[in-house]
């Protein structure tokens, strides 16, 4: 057999096995060429919402190709575009009335950067020219992002000497539902980085409540409303990387909502289309925007991605977010959160597992995190055997499932990370 001349994402190709091929899908399974069918707990990195070959998402795209396959954004508007960017401001928290498009969740992060320190330069701060991330943040793969990535488990330490230098804070460790009390702490440290650097700082940039790629860490909607009035206090931008829990994997259509807080610029991408097509949405308040209006050219946002705006991405987000409001998919989300606290945070042979470490659900995600990865290797093998898709990384075996899951299947998904540490001897 000769080798494929396909380049895998984060996989060893000298040893890694050959990669399942895909042939389909539907609903929340996918098929192989050899007629195996696999139940996918992870909806391709939490992007596939909907699950596979949704007939209504499907045909949105054939309609709009149709139509109107590409066009550019240049001097150029059409219907899907201006209609998604309106209901995207409706959608999300108050305030966010303006929408940039993108092509991929990495892109939109580099786009609400760049608009943070330009912000600060035409606010007449240049100074203010350094990001402030947290430990354990993932914000995607590009130079810009990986610059705000966790700078030693995120993957990109290698780069360490090419990359600018920001600032971090250390991850939060209160758990979503602690007292504010309890998040004190992370709070303070926060505050200690801000006070000693806000000056150089443009903006403070998180996954709210959910570090999804950084373990499925969690926290607190106090220390995300502390963040709010911290960025206020030392007049830093507030960003909201929302391409993992935005559209329901927190069970509110965005984490921002348990909160109660507007940050002023918000990343969206993975499940913005359904995972249908890549594509993303930086949007910001008015008061970020009104500082690029001039009669000076120069003082725009100097940035177009070919692809923005792109009329097949726009036309199947629109029927997306039709799909999740009319099936009440916020309401599924609460059926499979229920049956993933059930299942694995209530089941105390779980945490009395000597391997485990921490259960922890929010949403429609939850993680059995280990104290050493080692007791990982061989559970996505013994999953796909039992008919179900993981993809553990890390210490982490999770599921952040299509919204669409049934119960049943929710509980084969659930059944099958439980039974791995039956099974498992060391
Ligand atoms: C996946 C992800 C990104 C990057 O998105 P891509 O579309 O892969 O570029 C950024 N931020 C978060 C929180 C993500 O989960």
């Amino acid at each position: 057999m000769t080798a494929s001349p396909l380049w895998h994402p984060y996989a060893q190709m000298h040893t890694q096995p050959p990669a399942l091929k895909v042939i389909g899908g539907k609903g929340a399974h996918f098929t192989l060429d050899n007629g195996e069918s696999l139940l996918d707990a992870t909806c391709s990195w939490w992007c596939m919402i909907h699950g596979y070959s949704h007939p209504r998402l499907v045909a949105a795209i054939k309609s709009q190709a149709d139509s109107l396959c590409h066009v550019m954004l240049g001097g150029l508007t059409h219907e899907p575009a201006d209609r998604l960017a309106n209901a995207l401001v409706r959608i999300t928290p108050t305030g966010l009335n303006h929408v940039f498009f993108s092509d991929s969740g990495s892109v939109g992060m580099e786009v609400a950067m760049k608009m943070a320190v330009q912000y600060q330069v035409q606010k007449g701060h240049p100074e203010k020219h350094r990001l402030l991330s947290l430990m354990r943040a993932y914000h995607g793969d590009t130079s810009g992002c990986m610059a705000v990535c966790d700078p030693e488990e995120g993957m990109h330490s290698l780069f360490s000497g090419y990359l600018p230098r920001h600032h971090f804070a250390p991850a939060p460790t209160a758990p979503f539902d602690a007292p504010r009390s309890a998040v004190e702490d992370d709070i303070q440290a926060l505050r200690r980085v801000l006070e000693a650097h806000h000056h150089e700082i443009a903006a403070l940039l998180m996954e709210p409540l959910l570090q999804a790629a950084g373990g499925l860490n969690m926290t607190s909607p106090h220390y995300v409303r502390a963040a709010r009035e911290l960025c206020d206090e030392f007049d830093v931008l507030l960003i909201f990387d929302e391409v993992a829990t935005g559209f329901g994997r927190t069970g509110k259509l965005f984490a921002a909502e348990h909160a109660g807080v507007t940050p002023d610029i918000m990343v969206l991408s993975k499940g913005l289309t359904g995972g249908y097509l890549g594509h993303a949405a930086t949007l910001a308040t008015d008061r970020v925007y009104d500082v690029f209006l001039s009669d000076d050219p120069a003082r725009a946002f100097m940035h177009g991605p070919t692809f923005m705006g792109n009329p097949l991405a726009c036309r199947v987000a629109l029927e997306s977010l039709a799909v999740f409001e009319e099936e009440r998919y916020l309401e599924k989300i609460t059926m499979l959160n229920e049956i993933l606290r059930q299942e694995l945070l209530e089941d105390p042979d779980l945490h009395a597992h000597p391997d485990v470490e921490d259960v922890r659900v929010l949403g429609a995600a939850a993680v059995i995190e280990v104290y050493d990865s080692t007791s990982l290797k061989g559970a996505q093998a013994f999953a796909r055997q039992h008919g179900v898709w993981l993809r553990p990384f890390g210490r982490w075996l999770y599921t952040m499932p299509a919204y669409i899951t049934t119960p049943d299947e929710m509980r084969r998904i659930t059944g099958v990370m439980k039974e791995w540490f039956r099974i498992e001897t060391h």
